[in-house]
C-alpha cells in the first residue's frame, strides 16, 4: 500500500505529487492533470489488495452518492479510473486541509467562525437528508476546507455513506467512535439521526479543541459512554452559573466582597477594588431578586446604587492609568512587531491582537474585541511556548501578559454593564426609579 516514502502511484493523464493524507481506507493525493488546463485535483487512492466485500461496497457507495450530487458543502466527485493496482476518485482539490488541523492549529476556533462552519455543515447535511443520504461518518479529518484564505467546508469520504431505508436494519459498527452516537456504538442499530449527534461533537471540539470523549482506545470511550458517573462539570458550569443564583446566601456574600472592595479602595488600590465591587454586584442583583420585603429590597437598592456610583468613579481611575500603559507599551510592540518580520504566524497573531485594541476602542465593539483576544492570545500563546530565549521572547512574554490583563479588565466591563442590565430590568418590574439612574455606568 502506499504509504508515506512511497513514489505516489502512476495515472494516465495525471501527474500525481505530495501526499495530502489518508483515512480509513485510502491515500489522497495532490496531483495536476496534464491536459493544457493543468487543472489541480485530489486523487483518492484506493489498493484493490485491501479491499475486502465491505470496503468494495463503501468504495462503489462512495462513488454512486458523489456522482450524483452538486452542492457548494460537499467535495465534487469529477470522476473515477482504476488499474490493476488501484481504483481512483477524481476530486475536487481542497487546498485548506482538515478540519481537524484547521482546529489544532488554532488551539480552537471563535464562536463566530463555529457558527458560520456549523451554517456550512448543516445545509450540507439538510440536503443529503433530503435526498435520503445519511453520511455516517462525520468527524473533522472528513471535513475539507477549499482555501485558508477564504476557508469553506466541503464534506468528504462518503465511504460509509448509505442511502437511509427504515426497513433495512442490518447494520454494522462503522466510523470513528469518538464521534459516534451512543446507539451506534452500543445497539449497533441506528438511523439518519446519528449524524446530528456527530454533529454536536465537531462543534464541541471546535469551541474547546477536543472532543468531549477524548480517549486513548475504543475501550475507554465505550466505558465512558455506557459509564452512569454524574456529570458534574454541568453544575460548575459559567452558562449555568449555579453560584449566582438567587438565594439566602447572595446577599451576604455580596457584602463580604464590598468589606473587600473598600479595604483595597482604603489602599489605593484602585483596580482590585473596582473587580471586586464589580464582583459585588454579580451577588447583589440576585440578592435583590431574592429578597421578597418592598422595605428591606429598598434599602439594599440604595446601598447597591452607592457602590455603583464609587465603581464609576474607579472605573474612570482605571481606565486613565490604563491608556497611560497603552501609550508606554506602544514603542515595544512596534520593536516586537519590527523582530517579528520573518514569522508570518506570529506578526499575523500580534495584527489579530492589534485589531482587538481597536475593536475595543469602537462603541459596543467588546463583544468583538474579546473573541479577537481570545483568538490572538491563543496564538500567541502557542508560539510564546515554542520561542526560544532572547529578547523577542521577553518582548512577547510582556505583550501576552499586557494583552491578557486588557482582555480581563474588559470582560469585567462587560459583565458590569450586563449586571446594570440586570438592575434595570429590576427597575422595570415596577420598582424605584432611584436605583435605575445610579447604575447607569457609563
Ligand atoms: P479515507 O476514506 O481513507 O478516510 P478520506 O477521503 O477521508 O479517506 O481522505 C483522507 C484524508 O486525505 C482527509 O482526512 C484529508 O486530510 C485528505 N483529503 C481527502 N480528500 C481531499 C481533497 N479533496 N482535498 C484535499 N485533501 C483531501
Ligand atoms: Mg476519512
Amino acid at each position: 500500500m502506499a504509504g508515506p516514502g512511497w513514489a505516489p502511484p502512476r495515472l494516465d493523464g495525471f501527474i500525481l505529487t505530495e501526499r495530502l493524507g489518508s483515512g480509513t481506507y485510502a491515500t489522497v493525493y495532490k496531483a495536476y492533470a496534464k491536459k493544457d488546463t493543468r487543472e489541480v485535483v485530489a486523487i483518492k487512492c484506493v489498493p484493490k489488495k485491501s479491499l475486502n466485500k465491505a470496503s468494495m461496497e463503501n468504495l462503489l457507495t462512495e462513488i454512486e452518492i458523489l456522482k450524483g450530487i452538486q452542492h457548494p458543502h460537499i467535495v465534487q466527485l469529477k470522476d473515477f479510473q482504476w488499474d490493476s493496482d488501484n481504483i481512483y476518485l477524481i476530486m475536487e482539490f481542497c487546498a485548506g486541509g482538515d478540519l481537524s488541523r484547521f482546529i489544532h492549529t488554532r488551539r480552537i476556533l471563535p464562536e463566530k467562525v463555529a457558527r458560520v462552519f456549523m451554517q456550512q455543515l448543516a445545509s450540507a447535511l439538510q440536503f443529503l437528508h433530503e435526498r435520503n443520504i445519511s453520511h455516517l461518518d462525520l468527524k473533522p479529518q472528513n471535513i475539507l476546507l477549499s482555501s485558508l484564505e477564504k476557508p469553506h467546508l466541503k464534506l468528504a469520504d462518503f465511504g460509509f455513506a448509505q442511502h437511509m431505508s427504515p426497513w433495512d436494519e442490518k447494520h454494522v459498527l462503522r466510523g470513528s467512535p469518538l464521534y459516534m452516537a451512543p446507539e451506534m456504538v452500543c445497539q449497533r442499530q441506528y438511523d439518519a439521526r446519528v449524524d446530528l449527534w456527530s454533529v454536536g461533537v465537531i462543534l464541541y471540539e471546535a469551541l474547546f479543541g477536543k472532543p468531549p470523549f477524548a480517549s486513548r482506545s475504543f475501550t475507554e470511550v465505550e466505558e465512558k459512554i455506557r459509564s452512569n458517573r454524574v456529570i458534574e462539570d454541568f453544575f460548575a458550569h459559567p452558562w449555568v452559573d449555579l453560584e449566582h443564583m438567587p438565594s439566602g446566601e447572595s446577599l451576604a456574600r455580596a457584602t463580604a466582597l464590598v468589606v473587600q472592595a473598600v479595604e483595597k479602595d482604603q489602599d489605593g488600590d484602585a483596580a482590585a477594588a473596582l473587580s471586586l465591587y464589580c464582583k459585588a454586584l454579580d451577588f447583589f442583583v440576585p440578592a435583590l431578586h431574592y429578597e421578597v420585603d418592598a422595605q428591606r429590597k429598598e434599602a439594599i437598592k440604595a446601598k447597591v446604587g452607592q457602590y455603583v456610583s464609587r465603581a464609576e468613579e474607579l472605573k474612570a481611575i482605571v481606565s486613565s492609568s490604563n491608556q497611560a500603559l497603552l501609550r508606554q507599551g506602544t514603542s515595544a510592540r512596534d520593536l516586537l512587531r519590527e523582530m517579528a518580520r520573518d514569522k508570518p504566524r506570529l506578526l499575523a497573531a500580534l495584527e489579530v491582537a492589534s485589531a482587538a485594541m481597536a475593536k475595543e476602542e469602537e462603541a459596543g465593539g467588546e463583544q468583538d474585541a474579546l473573541d479577537l483576544y481570545q483568538h490572538g492570545l491563543g496564538e500567541l500563546l502557542v508560539l510564546l511556548a515554542a520561542e526560544p530565549p532572547g529578547r523577542r521572547r521577553e518582548l512577547l512574554h510582556t505583550e501576552v501578559q499586557n494583552l491578557m490583563a486588557r482582555a480581563e479588565y474588559l470582560k469585567e466591563q462587560v459583565k458590569m454593564r450586563e449586571s446594570r442590565w440586570a438592575a434595570e430590568s429590576l427597575d422595570k418590574e415596577g420598582l424605584s426609579e432611584s436605583v435605575r439612574s445610579s447604575c447607569t455606568l457609563q
